[in-house]
């Protein structure tokens, strides 16, 4: 069990506001804003080079943490300023030929589409069944050796929808291609493991409670193209030697405030467990679904037969930011999804924007209930 009055006293934002947007940017616990704090005043105190070496075990003890949220080796992680960062260096080090085909769910995420229509990659989305999860019979006909990338959405930006993975990973291993997790809403709501895939991207704003500007690439088995001076060692005129685990896919310059930020918030989810948050969040968003359901005019439109954290809707007769405005008003944070987000799903199911309410364990009931009841006086 998660103490409710603790982590509501650790987020001193949620006191007021009723805030249901954690999978867009979620509110950092106190923790993660005192590291970042303290630390951009150390910088100014002493310089920043100064200042990272003083916090150099830290930085290190980084990737412990991490892989611990991972399920990986800390010679497998990657620090990174965004989960599209992550993706891109992924996609990177699969070196694609014409001629290879990159096969993507439903609802892929419109970045990673758009990296690959931009590299001349025809882009295949794998159909999905009944429920709305990737369909892992129709990915196994769609699957042969020209298959060089199979991307992931675990869970979509626009929706609770679960996706499974150990099922499409094996599926796709079968024909030796690269399985890419985009874990970027499920880091930090669910577990999340480089166990069966090659690679893990996230970000750390979201339900990890990060800093923005961070994120995170879990790799096993690939090497990149693109590197810096963090990447390798230049020895002599056209000598190097690139480094033999994920540092390989760091750039040398970052934010160090936001780094240990970033760290600081993957402690706090360990520290209180991702299966009791993941419990709490998907009560909460089972309390919030049936609680909307019940108001006339509102349509809940969350895929999945397994579902999440995040619950997507509309109202009859009032565009979505119009509802999201008037939730704002009065003290209720939720967001706006679109379809140029998540192309083929929202095409698919005859959808052009949804209103999302993402809310993280530390929403009390008492505010999902007072958010349904603001709702229903629109
Ligand atoms: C937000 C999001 C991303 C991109 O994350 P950035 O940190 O903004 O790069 C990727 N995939 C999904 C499913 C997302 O929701």
């Amino acid at each position: 069990m998660i103490d409710l009055d603790a982590v509501r006293a650790d987020t001193p934002g949620c006191r007021d506001l009723i805030f249901l947007d954690n999978a867009g940017s979620s509110l950092p616990p106190t923790p993660v804003l005192h590291e970042i704090q303290d630390h951009l005043r150390r910088e100014a105190e002493i310089g920043g080079y100064r200042a990272a070496a003083e916090r150099a075990d830290d930085l290190r003890a980084g990737y412990d943490v991490l892989a611990s949220l991972l399920a990986c080796s800390p010679d497998e992680v990657a620090f990174t300023d965004s989960a599209s960062r992550s993706w891109l260096a992924a996609l990177d080090s699969l070196r694609l030929e014409p001629g290879d085909r990159a096969l993507v769910t439903e609802v892929e995420y419109h970045s990673n589409a758009l990296a690959l229509l931009n590299l001349g990659v025809q882009i295949e989305p794998i159909p999905s069944d009944a429920t709305g999860a990737v369909d892992v019979t129709a990915l196994r006909d769609m699957l042969d050796s020209r298959v060089k990338l199979v991307s992931l959405v675990h869970v979509p930006t626009n929706g609770g929808l679960v996706n499974p993975v150990h099922e499409v990973a094996e599926a796709a291993r079968s024909v030796g291609a690269v399985v890419v997790l985009d874990a970027c809403q499920s880091l930090g709501q669910l577990p999340v493991s480089l166990e069966s895939v090659h690679a893990v991207t996230a970000s750390g704003r979201k339900w990890l409670r990060g800093p923005r500007g961070t994120g995170v690439l879990a790799v096993r088995g690939l090497s990149p193209r693109l590197i810096d001076g963090r990447a390798a060692l230049w020895e002599s005129a056209d000598r190097f030697t690139v480094a033999n685990n994920a540092k390989a896919f760091e750039l040398w310059e970052y934010s160090v405030a936001d780094r240990l930020g970033f760290i600081a918030a993957a402690r706090y989810a360990l520290s209180l467990g991702i299966a009791e948050i993941a419990a709490e969040v998907s009560a909460r968003a089972s309390m919030t679904r049936t609680l909307l359901s019940e108001i006339p005019g509102v349509s809940v439109c969350d895929l999945g037969a397994e579902q999440c954290g995040i619950v997507s809707f509309s109202v009859a007769g009032h565009e979505a930011e119009e509802v999201r405005d008037f939730l704002w008003d009065n003290g209720v944070a939720v967001s706006v999804t679109y379809d140029s987000s998540t192309l083929f799903d929202m095409t698919r199911r005859g959808l052009k924007k949804l209103v999302r309410a993402s809310p993280h364990y530390f929403v009390s009931p008492d505010q999902i209930a007072r958010f349904a009841e603001v709702l229903a006086t629109l």
